[in-house]
């Protein structure tokens, strides 16, 4: 993919540092539909290049900080190659810490110290951190609406009027119970619910 196709996604001070990151590994990156499963994936293809897909529709320094995530899982397999990490184990949150300290600049004044504090600890998981999804998303979640992956096992919540109890995680998705009809659903990752306050 060319870099000209790229100034559409990206701030543009990113890609001083995408340019040191891509190096010279042979990345297919391709721009995916809006999935509401996730917001980018990596995957290591076996000619031993590699396939990062982020959705189209994030804006310019989320789709970057989806983008280092996606990198990360290159860079940590590549570094720690002689070694069986898990994807999103120790060698990876090392490397995204980095990563994401490295390029801290790219992201604005109000976001900078929630990307320092995530970086901590990063996780797998961009939507369990809470301030950066409503930094990105404040303009889609009304007040108490929060993305389902947020809450907790057991936590319930309010979708259409309906209370509904989160049973557990299925390998991607949430299996809740509607309290009202004591029926089982299958909820997104990103379905946006509403919060109950305790
Ligand atoms: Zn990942």
């Amino acid at each position: 993919m060319s870099t000209e196709i790229l100034q559409k996604y990206l701030p543009e001070t990113a890609f001083g540092y995408l340019k040191i990151w891509f190096s010279s590994h042979q990345i297919h990156l391709h721009i995916s539909r809006a999935r509401n499963s996730k917001l980018g994936d990596y995957q290591r293809l076996r000619d031993g290049s590699h396939k990062i897909t982020i959705n189209h529709n994030l804006q310019p320094e989320l789709f970057f900080f989806v983008l280092t995530h996606e990198l990360a899982h290159l860079i940590a397999f590549h570094n720690f190659k002689n070694k069986r990490i898990s994807p999103h184990g120790l060698e990876w949150k090392q490397t995204f810490r980095e990563m994401l300290h490295e390029s801290l600049a790219v992201y604005s004044e109000e976001l900078k110290p929630e990307i320092f504090r995530f970086s901590r600890n990063p996780k797998a998981n961009f939507m369990a951190s809470g301030p950066i999804v409503k930094f990105f998303y404040k303009d889609d979640l009304s007040d108490n609406e929060v993305f389902i992956e947020y809450l907790s096992k057991e936590e319930i919540f309010l979708y259409k009027k309906q209370n509904y109890k989160i049973l557990e995680k299925l390998k991607k998705n949430y299996l809740c119970e509607n309290l009202q009809n004591g029926k089982k659903y299958i909820f997104k990752p990103l379905a946006k619910v509403e919060q109950l306050k305790n």
